[in-house]
């Protein structure tokens, strides 16, 4: 055996019969690896969607805390695709309530603003 593979032992029930099994190590990391950058990937592309921008207020995520919304809520029948997911800050995120995107930016802006010619409310 090669001295540098090292193995993790595993377990799993299969029909309540307990079965040990060892993996690769080196398996292991390839998978978390892989998963990690997906994720990364599918976080970059909710963010592109605002150019990393607040889907309500329209300011810079960069640099603040942020929260993934559904667009439609899940007890109204959203999913958690990426089509139905943006990125807002945590404030705009504590104060929409169940208010739909029109009706918060009004209550908090006082209009429908068309932040840097992006039109947020637009599904994609
Ligand atoms: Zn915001």
């Amino acid at each position: 055996m090669n001295s540098h593979v090292q193995f993790r032992r595993c377990h799993d029930f299969v029909d309540g019969v307990l079965i040990e099994y060892y993996v690769d190590l080196k398996e292991i990391e390839k998978y978390f690896e892989e998963r990690t950058r997906n994720i990364k990937s599918k976080k970059n592309i909710i963010l592109n969607k605002s150019n990393h921008n607040c889907w309500y207020c329209g300011q810079s995520l960069e640099n603040i805390a942020r929260d993934i919304e559904h667009q439609t809520p899940k007890c109204k029948g959203g999913t958690n695709d990426i089509s139905n997911l943006v990125y807002s800050c945590k404030n705009c995120n504590s104060e929409k309530y169940n208010r739909n995107i029109e009706e918060y930016r009004k209550w908090k802006l006082g209009k429908d603003i068309n932040f840097n010619g992006i039109f947020y409310g637009e599904s994609l």
